[in-house]
């Protein structure tokens, strides 16, 4: 099989790493390796962090408008959705995502660019009602500098687009670091921000392992703020490296959403919820909704129908429009999958579907699976999987409902299943989770804020607040007074 090679994006320029390393990507659907990428180390993140530095200090990056950052962004958003096709095929292929979803995913990444376009130049300071008669206040929103953004596998243009559109509106400089797993289309979305016309360095990309370039990336002392996404782990690393460099973070981490099912939701509407929340992306999303919290009255019903629906899933080629599940991304992944499989059982779950490998002769593929569990207290049902396995549990009531959502150290999201809007409104309240999803689920938009309560990390993304989350205030005091100043050693 011939390999692609491909190149880092630093200062404009398409390089190899300075050692000459590389390493090889995987297509999860076939286990063949298909590309070869630059082995990014400390010393490359160095160039790339001091190229983007450069950048967000030039005055061509400095004196452009905001409202001429924002035409940038809104050509960017309109190249991305004229190669929308390429660069769907393309996810597919590094990280086994199935191409129906890349390509709705990607055919809706332009709304991010174009929103933020928007906002570029509607980003303004405040007057202030100052206690002070002679003096006038103010404030102005300024950028941070270099932001440093980690992207894992499972979604890269999608997670990378809703860092670098607020990025880049608000005048910050950037340095990608994709997943080693899927580092292909971030390369190929450099190659689209140049041609949009950014200046060289106010998109580096850079490719390599969260060892060495990760690490060396968020201690960087250039480094003003890391927009981070991915696991638990790898995050406690990038918390400490910021101790480093003071940068400023955001952090967002897995989940173990409740998906919880009344008594009087629409069950035809739940179940196709339930589906899409746990099986799409083959669970490998940050806010699946992996535990399924089943009302006791129609708990059988549900999990029947349930189950009937997820032995029809087409599991298979992720470039086949027809198939509805593809592979795990990595081999790694699709052993976690497996380990947990196996503590559920040891714990006592009751198997209903799926629990092994799809019986297809290559690639990293798992059955759907539904596990019956006993306790919300069951590793199933409070650690993170990332897989197609759904840990359902029924409930009495409202209240043990709400109980055992909160009873997790995650909070990311929550899926509630309702006729009853009184009901939907005093669960929306209870329920602590960044994201709540009422007779829906996995919906997003560019205005809507995602970001999670507890371990599922902090800051938002999306939305108005992450123009807040990407700048920094500046408070401004003018004398109006022609009196000389007062005594020097007076505060007042
Ligand atoms: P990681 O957290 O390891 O990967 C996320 C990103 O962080 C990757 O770009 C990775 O690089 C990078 N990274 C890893 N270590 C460091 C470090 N010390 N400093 C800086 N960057 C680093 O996710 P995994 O791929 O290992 O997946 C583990 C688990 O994380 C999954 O099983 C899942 O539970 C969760 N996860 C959650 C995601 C989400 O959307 N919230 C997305 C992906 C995973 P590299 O991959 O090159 O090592």
């Amino acid at each position: 099989m011939v390999r692609e090679q491909f190149q880092m994006l630093i200062n404009g320029q398409w390089i190899d790493a300075k050692s000459g390393k590389t390493f090889e990507s995987i297509n999860p659907a076939t286990e063949q390796v298909w590309g070869e990428f630059p082995f990014a180390d400390a010393n490359d993140v160095d160039d790339a962090v001091r190229s983007a530095h450069a950048a967000f200090e030039s005055d061509e990056w400095r004196l452009m408008t905001a409202s001429q950052r924002g035409k940038l962004l809104r050509k960017l958003g309109d190249l991305v959705g004229e190669n929308k096709e390429k660069l769907a095929q393309l996810e597919s292929k590094d990280n086994g995502k199935l191409i129906r979803e890349t390509l709705g995913q990607v055919g809706y990444l332009p709304e991010f660019f174009y929103y933020y376009a928007g906002l570029a130049d509607k980003v303004e300071g405040e007057t202030l009602s100052l206690d002070k008669p002679d003096l006038f206040g103010y404030t102005v929103r300024e950028p941070l500098g270099v932001i440093a953004g980690i992207i894992p596998w499972n979604s890269p243009l999608y997670l990378t687009a809703i860092k670098i559109a607020p990025a880049l509106a608000t005048g910050n400089t950037v340095v990608l670091k994709p997943s080693e797993h899927a580092s292909a289309t971030l390369l190929e979305l450099g190659k689209l921000a140049l041609e949009a016309g950014f200046p060289a360095g106010a998109l580096n990309v850079i490719t390599g392992y969260g060892l060495p370039c990760g690490d060396a990336l968020t201690r960087h002392p250039l480094v003003k703020k890391i927009a981070f996404t991915g696991g638990s782990e790898s995050a406690k690393h990038v918390i400490r490296n910021s101790a480093e460099n003071y940068a400023k973070l955001s952090l967002e981490l897995g989940g173990k959403s409740p998906n919880i099912i009344f008594n009087d939701a629409d069950i035809d509407s739940a179940v196709n919820g339930a589906v899409a929340g746990i099986f799409a992306a083959a669970g490998q999303s940050c806010v699946s909704g992996s535990r399924l919290l089943v009302q006791e009255d129609i708990y059988e019903e549900f999990v029947t129908r349930l189950t009937e629906r997820a032995e029809r899933i087409v599991v298979g080629d992720p470039s086949h429009i027809e198939t509805e599940m593809g592979p795990m991304a990595t081999a790694s992944q699709l052993a976690i999958v497996e380990r947990f499989v196996d503590v559920a059982l040891t714990e006592g779950a009751k198997l209903r579907t799926g629990g092994k490998r799809a019986d297809i002769q290559s690639g990293w593929f798992y059955t759907p699976t539904i596990l019956e569990c006993n306790s919300n207290n069951d590793t199933l049902m409070q650690e993170e999987v990332f897989g197609p396995v759904a840990a359902v549990i029924p409930f009495k009531d409202e209240a043990e409902a709400l109980a055992m959502a909160n009873d997790s150290k995650y909070g990311l999201a929550a899926g509630i299943w309702t006729q009853n809007l009184a009901k939907a409104h005093r669960m929306i309240k209870g329920i602590r989770s960044g994201i709540v999803w009422v007779n829906t689920y996995r919906a997003v938009s560019a205005s809507a804020p995602i970001g999670g309560y507890g371990q599922s990390g902090y800051g938002r993304e999306c939305g108005i607040d992450s123009i807040n989350e990407f700048t920094q205030i500046k408070t401004v005091w003018i004398n109006t007074s022609s009196e000389p100043m007062a005594d020097p050693f007076i505060m007042r």
